[in-house]
């Protein structure tokens, strides 16, 4: 612990970032990089706890409360403040295969179990990696490490999220040959098309990409396992398979109207907006925001980047529906720390919308009861209908429409963000996998076997729809699993 009253001396302090007005103008990421005193002062903050929470990642309350990969967030806090910027990104990447991306995208469970977060403002963790892993990068120290020597065994990864993803680096790192197969034209998953360019430059993820391909990790894209290629096939040819397809069927909302034009689920947009931005993508596929009225239904996060990819497009406005009660400013009590504070927060899409607009452009406790359309079938509106939840016979919360709360609100584009029910099902009939109660494929978590032999799933695919940190957690662990199987041991943590 490099300094013990860090923790009073200095106040908590995130990276600057662009204001709503000016970013919104461009698609570039709007954090700005924190200089190094008040990175290292920062770092001075964290009191080297004798129980660090922040790296216990365990489940509590439903939610992670600290890392999910456990990053051992004391040591490069200590590193950081003493300005051993390498040391740290050692540590770092002792736990993390991909650091720049979640110290980018991850909503930080990490800071809701700081110990300094009973009493104070906790400790800055997510910008400290970031900040770590891009210096890594800047300074010439994350290279091309391939394996010394090759086992000979085959593994294909189907998914190159970042399950896939990190699910391949730990294999390769192990010896093995591994081929990542890829349905769409470019690696990364919801990290490439899914988390918006603002969010996460594509330029970190293909970063990341190219290095694996220099480490000897092979990527075949544009060819979806099952379709162009036979499920069996892979197991003919490989000694494993690992599946990390991703939890990509969306959840719908079969209203009156839903046929309409002018519906689209978010991935089509975010997809669609994404390729556009890179340069590919046909112009059929590219839903236009611009000078619409833009309701987004669903209050969590791939409606928060609906929200701010229309707002960059020039929307004419954007609400965003959220059928759950607006959570408390502060913990409830039956959210103690450290658990995963559920309170009430403004994202940066909620942010530049009241900018533009000059309110928070949620609409809690509503949903949608009807699609409302024009002469030519196109969506022209929505009515909406207030809820309450009260607990049904079986004590389960459930929304009852508030009467006399319809409204309606005009609408030329609605981006349906309302989650997603779990993966698809061709490669699962394929190979005759068996699916848990919720419809992911079964595999035990801590062995990643599925119930057909030498086939392993992990990230969303086996989960459900989760965080990248969780995708990470699954690859590395599932690769551990995947070298047990093929060596009788493993070499991995
Ligand atoms: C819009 C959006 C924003 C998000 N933002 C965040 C965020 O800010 N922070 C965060 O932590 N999490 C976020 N998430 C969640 C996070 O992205 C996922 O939990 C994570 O990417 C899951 O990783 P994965 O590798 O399991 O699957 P995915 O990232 O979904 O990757 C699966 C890959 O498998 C490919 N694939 C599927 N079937 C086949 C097939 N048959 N053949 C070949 N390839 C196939 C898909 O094309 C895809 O590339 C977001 C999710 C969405 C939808
Ligand atoms: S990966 Fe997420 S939870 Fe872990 S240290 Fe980084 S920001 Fe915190």
């Amino acid at each position: 612990m490099g300094k013990p009253t860090g923790f009073l001396e200095y106040a908590r302090e995130l990276p600057p970032e662009l204001p709503p007005l000016q970013r919104i103008r461009n698609w570039d990421e709007f954090h700005l990089p924190m200089d190094e005193a008040a990175l290292r002062a920062q770092g001075a903050r964290c009191m080297d706890c004798g129980t660090p929470f922040c790296h216990t990642g365990m489940i509590l309350g439903g939610a992670a409360s600290g890392c999910p990969i456990n990053n051992l967030i004391p040591e490069w806090n200590d590193l950081v403040y003493r300005g051993l910027w390498r040391e740290a990104l050692e540590r770092l990447h002792k736990t993390n295969n991909f650091p720049e991306f979640t110290g980018r995208v991850c909503p930080a469970p990490c800071e809701g179990a700081c110990v300094l977060g009973i009493i104070r403002p906790p400790v800055t963790i997510k910008a400290i990696e970031c900040a770590i892993a891009d210096r890594g990068w800047e300074s010439g120290w994350i290279t091309p490490r391939p394996p010394q020597k090759r086992t000979g065994k085959k593994v294909a990864i189907v998914g190159s999220g970042p399950a896939g993803l990190s699910c391949a680096d730990q294999l390769n790192r192990a010896g093995h040959w591994v081929t990542v197969y890829e349905r769409a034209d470019r690696v990364g998953g919801l990290l490439m098309y899914g988390i918006p360019n603002m969010k996460l430059d594509k330029r970190v993820v293909q970063r990341r990409v190219d290095l694996l391909a220099q480490e000897g990790i092979r990527f075949i894209t544009n060819c979806e396992v099952g379709r162009d290629l036979p499920a069996g096939k892979l197991l003919e040819e490989y000694d494993a398979v690992v599946l990390c397809c991703g939890a990509t069927k969306p959840r719908d909302l079969p209203v009156e109207g839903r046929n309409l034009k002018g519906i689209h689920f978010a991935m089509e947009f975010l997809t669609a907006n994404t390729k556009r931005l890179l340069g590919g993508g046909a112009d059929h596929d590219f839903i236009d925001a611009r000078g619409r009225d833009v309701i987004v239904v669903g209050g969590g996060d791939t409606g928060t980047d609906c929200v701010a990819t229309a707002l960059r497009q020039g929307c004419r406005s954007v609400l965003q529906l959220e059928i759950l009660p607006k959570p408390p400013e502060t913990r409830a009590p039956n959210n103690p720390w450290p658990e995963w504070p559920r309170i009430f927060r403004v994202d940066y899409g909620q942010e530049e919308a009241a900018a533009v607009q000059g309110e928070d452009p949620r609409r809690y406790r509503t949903t949608v009861v009807r699609f409302l359309g024009d002469e030519t079938g196109h969506v022209k509106g929505v009515r909406t209908v207030m809820v309450d939840w009260q607990k049904d016979a079986q004590g389960r919360f459930t929304p009852v429409p508030v009467p006399g709360t319809e409204q309606t609100l005009p609408a030329q584009l609605v981006l349906l963000a309302m989650g997603f029910l779990g993966p698809e099902d061709t490669i699962l009939d394929q190979l005759e996998l068996e699916r848990d109660p919720r419809g992911n494929v079964k595999a035990e978590y801590g062995r990643f076997q599925t119930s057909v032999p030498r086939v392993f799933a992990a990230g969303d695919m086996r989960r459900g729809q989760s965080l990248v940190v969780w995708a990470i957690n699954e690859g590395r662990a599932c690769a551990r699993e995947v070298d047990r199987f093929l060596m009788g041991q493993t070499v991995l943590p």
